[in-house]
């Protein structure tokens, strides 16, 4: 018997959120609109949050947004999460025009910021996949580099 402590994962039989988390395990990272109003619509849902309409759209996401706040996590109760001490967890605004929570991974959390520019990255479970960021490199530090130039 293993004593190997595994994250919480979510369900895959609930009938919203079922659709979005099946597309993960092809690292799809979806999201709804409206087809009545155009409201993009996120964590997935039944009806649109604007006009409560039942036609929502499934699209694909490019995967690419901006940090839009965080915090530093330093103590969990939970023995998984008191393991991967201490972590990111942070709102992210995709370019599509949603925001979902999510962990910053692969950086230091003392060098995550507010408005940096991030990509999705996956860790890959049985049957599904969880959808993290990490920063993209070089989007936030091209423009100062340039400003450090002198002739
Ligand atoms: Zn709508």
């Amino acid at each position: 018997m293993s004593n190997v402590v595994t994250r919480p994962l979510p369900s895959l039989d609930e009938p919203d959120t079922g659709p979005f988390w099946e597309a993960t395990s092809s690292h799809e990272l979806r999201y709804q609109q409206c087809r009545e109003c155009n409201k993009v619509v996120f964590y997935p849902r039944r009806h649109c949050t604007n006009c409560g309409s039942s036609i929502l759209e499934w699209h694909v996401s490019a995967g690419e947004g901006v940090i839009y706040s965080l915090t530093v996590i330093r103590r969990n109760g939970h023995p998984y999460f008191s393991s991967i001490l201490p972590y990111v967890v942070a709102l992210v605004d995709l370019d599509e025009g949603f925001r979902m929570m999510t962990n910053i991974v692969q950086t230091a959390p003392e060098d995550v910021r507010i408005g940096q520019r991030v990509k999705v990255s996956w860790e890959d479970y049985d049957r599904l996949s969880l959808p993290v960021f990490v920063p993209v490199v070089n989007a936030v530090s091209a423009k100062p580099a340039e400003d450090k130039v002198v002739s």
